[in-house]
């Protein structure tokens, strides 16, 4: 794989190499409203909104996302707001349900990374696309499965990817939700320099206070964004609300954040 930094949709988002790429938005779309105010309230402070619309759970009984109608709250943002959206897609209806609705970055969440099958059902949905793919970690630490996601979306001919380390399971109680390993990003940073690498401190940290060290550790280890879960109202988020911070809050981290100490 070969990637041109210089023809980089990412890299062009962020504005040049110098300050991170920052990604934000509610863990889920629970509402029209909610998602308008929230992109209201991000708008000049991010480059990328997110929100999650399908939603796959690890255990049944959990909130499972709006669905498609979550779509159409996301394409007001993007013409109304004139913000960059993006969703996780986990199937190739997912795709393109979100490619009619015109979403301009597409996710591929940690529990479908570790489906070769599945990441190759997108792969075929985005073939002659060409939309911009930012894949996030598998749950388990393998690099190897990481990589192979990635490069089942390269070969389907999109150039515009971004790696999301978000962290890898563990059966126990650690201090973060999911361990960083960092040594697997890094690796992964080491054999492909050109591709843009993005913290999740969110579900690396499962809790508001682990998100600016972790973030701050991400960029000083060189990575090149940050996306972080943002909810109006953390505290009665459907999903993930102990990770949540509000906009103010997250306006307050990036403010701390310090660029780049150390390079690789
Ligand atoms: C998310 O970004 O809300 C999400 C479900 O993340 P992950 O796939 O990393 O668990
Ligand atoms: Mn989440």
């Amino acid at each position: 794989m070969k990637f041109n930094p210089t023809q980089s949709f990412f890299t062009e988002l962020r504005g040049g190499q110098g300050l991170p790429l920052v990604i934000a938005g509610p863990c889920s779309a629970e509402s029209e409203e909610q998602v308008l105010q929230t992109g209201r309230a991000l708008q000049q402070h991010i480059h990328l909104f997110r929100a999650g619309i399908w939603k796959p759970r690890t255990r049944p009984g959990s909130f499972e996302g709006v669905g498609t109608q979550g779509l159409a709250w996301l394409n007001r943002v993007k013409h109304e707001l004139g913000m960059k959206v993006a969703t996780e897609v986990a199937t190739a209806r997912h795709v393109e349900e979100a490619l009619r609705q015109e979403i301009d970055v597409l996710w591929i969440g940690a529990r479908t990374t570790v489906n070769p099958f599945a990441v190759q059902e997108i792969a075929d949905a985005l073939r002659g696309v060409n939309v911009p793919v930012m894949v996030k970690n598998p749950v388990n630490p393998d690099l190897a499965l990481w990589i192979g996601a990635i490069e089942r979306i390269y070969h389907a001919g999109v150039t515009d990817l971004a790696a999301i380390h978000r962290g890898f399971s563990a059966y126990q109680e650690t201090k973060y939700r999911n361990m960083p390993v960092w040594q697997i990003p890094i690796e992964l940073k080491a054999r492909y320099q050109n591709l843009p690498l993005i913290v999740d401190p969110s579900h690396i940290g499962g809790k508001r206070e682990l998100i600016l060290p972790v973030s701050q550790k991400a960029l000083d280890l060189g990575y090149d964004g940050v996306m972080i879960e943002t909810h109006l109202n953390p505290e009665k988020a459907l999903s993930d609300a102990e990770q949540q911070v509000t906009p103010g809050a997250l306006k307050a981290i990036l403010a701390k954040l310090q660029v780049r100490k150390t390079t690789y």
